[in-house]
């Protein structure tokens, strides 16, 4: 008899964080991995929200936080969803998580039933297709083309719904690709959902600051289909706060009670202290911010490097990323090459030639559901990233 549960073993490891662990491996050895693969800011939490938090410990919140988060926090999300998005939500409407995984997860775990399916167009963040699978759903994914920006159309998901179609998943800007949706390609896809009145709608903002075009727009605007939105935010990407471990969650009333619930059981309240520092992020208007305005200005100069580097590689197809911190080139034209005899087939085989020849740690395509491409984040400094381009130029050349 097996140890491990079903779940777990037909469950994917989170392959982003397996080659962050490996890329670890190799520098333990002491080899100078170049880590592209975590979406990891590298800047330092805001001064402002670390002395956020330093009160709070002297003002002892210390003790268990409602499982909801504390009303002041709820409160000022709101005020930020207004601000910023137009959006209007009352307080009951929120739920804090640890992460904007964990909230992601536990959508899963509230809305869907074994047997329902959900709409993911490919490429999407490596975990999604993993919630809906623990919630005994199926993942039912669109293919967007490198050629639409990777952006799906509303026609391809007309043409995935069935009867039995409960939610659709997206991230914009994009995880993995950086693409994001205008309005008018949300509004195309609100109109699709507006006929199908029983199918929700979970909108991944978490790069929300980190948009080099110009005003974040949220599906969630569109009043005929909001109350089947959820909108998911958090402070990691945009605050340089991965680790303080906050998530949001903003959507009807039922949906966020049943989240509420689910989280009541499985974790209660987040952190008390990471709480009341990220009440004073969410007090930090984007369009003003020095922190958040700075943040963005290094990434889009990082950005353009990064582009005109991997444009100097022949073969790649590479398309400008409007916003979030990734690329997400097309490699295929390198299947069937080999170094040493080893042949590449697919995007794992060229992520492990570049964490192995080239000491650049990236992740395959194929965890994001797209196996001729894969993804580098580029929330690492301009020294780091000249030198990670140089060598993937040399390690793709030597392929033949
Ligand atoms: N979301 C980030 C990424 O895609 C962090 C890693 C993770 O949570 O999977 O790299």
């Amino acid at each position: 008899m097996e140890i491990l549960s079903n779940r777990i073993l037909n469950m994917a490891e989170s392959e982003t964080l397996a080659m962050t662990a490996k890329a670890g491996e190799l520098k333990a050895q002491g080899i100078d991995v170049i880590s592209l693969s975590i979406g990891e800011p590298d800047f330092n939490t805001p001064d402002t929200v670390k002395e956020a938090a330093k009160k709070a410990i002297d003002d002892n919140f210390t003790h268990y936080p409602p499982v909801p988060g504390y009303v002041d926090l709820k409160k000022a999300i709101c005020e930020k969803f207004k601000r910023d998005n137009g959006l209007e939500f009352t307080p009951d409407q929120i739920v804090v998580s640890t992460g904007a995984k964990q909230s992601i997860y536990q959508l899963c775990q509230v809305l869907l039933n074994p047997g329902d399916e959900v709409i993911i167009p490919t490429p999407f963040w490596v975990s999604y297709k993993e919630f809906v699978r623990l919630a005994g759903a199926t993942p039912v994914f669109v293919k967007t083309k490198i050629e639409n920006d990777f952006k799906v159309t509303p026609q391809q998901i007309e043409e995935a719904i069935t009867p039995k179609t409960k939610l659709i998943m997206f991230s914009s800007p994009s995880n993995p690709t950086g693409m994001l949706y205008t309005k008018e390609e949300l509004r195309g896809i609100a109109d699709v959902l507006a006929k199908h009145e029983n199918i929700f709608v979970m909108a991944d903002e978490i790069y929300e600051h980190i948009n080099f075009v110009g005003k974040h727009e949220s599906i969630g605007q569109f009043s005929d289909i909001k109350d089947r939105v959820i909108t998911i935010n958090g402070v990691a990407k945009g605050f340089a706060m991965t680790g303080w471990r906050i998530g949001i969650l903003a959507a009807s009333k039922v949906v966020a009670d049943g989240c509420k619930k689910l989280q009541g059981q499985v974790t209660s309240g987040t952190c008390s202290i990471a709480q009341k520092a990220t009440v004073r992020a969410m007090q930090m208007d984007p369009a003003t911010s020095e922190d958040i305005i700075n943040m963005r200005n290094i990434f889009l100069k990082r950005r353009d490097l990064v582009y005109k580097g991997l444009c100097e590689i022949p073969g790649l197809k590479v398309r400008m990323p409007q916003g979030a911190f990734y690329f997400f080139p097309d490699v295929s034209a390198y299947y069937g090459k080999s170094f040493n005899g080893k042949k590449m087939e697919n995007s794992t085989d060229i992520a492990f030639y570049l964490l192995n020849e080239a000491h650049v740690a990236t992740v395959m395509g194929s965890a994001f559901g797209d196996d001729d491409c894969i993804r580098l984040s580029y929330a690492t400094s301009e020294d780091l990233l000249i030198e990670a381009l140089r060598r993937m130029k040399e390690a793709f050349a030597k392929l033949a």
